[in-house]
């Protein structure tokens, strides 16, 4: 069964009658440009293939519900402040606050949920969730929400009712991708380039490799590296890392006495750089050449920010050995996907390769599929 029929189903199954329609959202990969979006710097996502659907009709008992394919049972909810849902019902709970926070008059509805884009494996999961609700909000309630603001609703919602302090990088992906193309955001001033991300007219492919390695410590090594960030850039008298121009790395680097701040410092203030010449070369349309940029990231992930684990390492050092371009870890980490640039016929080659790798190390299989570029939220 599709996700777009699963929803369906399950909406039927839980409320008795007919959705009013569908949503989908997408989740997505971050070609380059990790841990940057906190330091108010530069990210480069696209949208995955893999969507969540929501499928969503009014409410007549004036409440909130929701169920997924994988909760059937639906969670009903009034009006709330933060808190008060918990468990995965508090995504949706957290955009009607958000959206109600910001003044806007929420329409009561039933919503059903299927998803096709796989849960904490940084692909987020939980922003596809958030976009494909407060999308079909808006659209039911006639809300008058702009694009450029509906990211930040949906952080909102993650930031303060889940309590997730992610940055503004996932919403803005599922919400403003464009298919065929690259979202080069500037996560201080919010505002957008869509980049040309044309990997089939160059004979090229994005591999995408879940580790499915077991994600361990997430949330307490994201909290160190955030706070982390935030110190180096006091001490350099900076309001984010960001401000550290990549000709003034060796200096800043030299004023900060402590070894591993400077090593996360200089993560994000070279990262920050390779999203910009990412970028340069895809306005060229010199695809091929970002390889070498993508690697670089990993090795800077791995030994400057230690955020990588051997299952996601292994998995770009056998892509690299099997012919990819460039490899590198996507999302933040301890765990999750890996990305190669790689020639479109070396697919499964590079596949089987890194399963190989995995079979020699004794680590759970991964999961590995081309990637193209999808498009954004939007009504079906
Ligand atoms: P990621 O966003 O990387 O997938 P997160 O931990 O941020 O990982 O979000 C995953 C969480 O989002 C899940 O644990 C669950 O609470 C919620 N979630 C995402 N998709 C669904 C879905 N289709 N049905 C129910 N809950 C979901
Ligand atoms: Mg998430």
């Amino acid at each position: 069964m599709s996700i777009i029929s699963a929803a369906q189903a399950a909406f039927t199954e839980a409320y008795g009658t007919e959705p009013a329609g569908l949503w989908a959202a997408p989740g997505r990969v971050n070609l380059i440009g990790e841990h940057t979006d906190y330091n108010d710097g530069f990210v480069l996502p696209f949208a995955l293939p893999q969507r969540t659907i929501a499928a969503v009709g009014p409410a007549p008992d004036g409440q909130w519900s929701v169920c997924s394919t994988l909760a059937p049972d639906p969670v009903t909810f009034g009006v709330t402040e933060p808190g008060a849902v918990t468990g995965w019902g508090a995504y949706v709970a957290g955009i009607v606050w958000a959206l109600q926070d910001a003044g806007f008059e929420v329409p009561p509805v039933r919503i059903a949920l299927a998803s096709d884009v796989p849960l904490g494996s940084g692909l987020s999961s939980s922003a596809a969730l958030e976009s494909a609700v407060l999308t079909a909000l808006i659209d039911l309630g006639g809300l008058d929400v702009p694009l450029e603001r509906r990211p930040a609703i949906a952080q909102r919602a993650e930031n303060v009712y889940v309590g997730a302090p992610t940055g503004i990088l996932d919403q803005s992906a599922s919400i403003r991708c464009q298919e065929g193309r690259a979202l080069f955001l500037d996560c201080r001033s919010y505002q957008i380039e869509q980049i040309p991300f044309d990997l089939d007219g160059q004979g090229l492919a994005i591999l995408v490799i879940n580790s499915n390695a077991p994600h361990q410590h997430v949330d307490g090594e994201y909290g160190a590296r955030r706070k982390s960030c935030e110190a180096a850039a006091e001490a350099l008298g900076v309001k984010a890392l960001r401000d550290v121009a990549t000709a003034d790395l060796a200096g800043a680097l030299e004023k900060l006495g402590d070894d591993v701040l400077r090593r996360r410092a200089r993560h994000i203030i070279t990262e920050n750089q390779r999203v910009l010449d990412t970028v340069e070369l895809l306005r060229a349309g010199r695809v091929r050449e970002i390889g070498p940029l993508l690697t670089a990231s990993h090795a800077s992930m791995r030994d400057d920010f230690e955020i990588t684990v051997d299952q996601v390492d292994t998995a770009v050092q056998a892509a690299l050995d099997a012919g990819a371009h460039g490899a590198r870890m996507t999302g933040g980490g301890f765990g999750g996907c890996v990305l190669a640039l790689i020639d479109a016929d070396r697919a499964e080659a590079t596949a089987a390769a890194v399963a190989d790798a995995y079979r020699k190390k004794e680590f759970s299989a991964p999961t590995s599929w081309v990637a193209t570029a999808g498009p954004g939220a939007t009504r079906l």
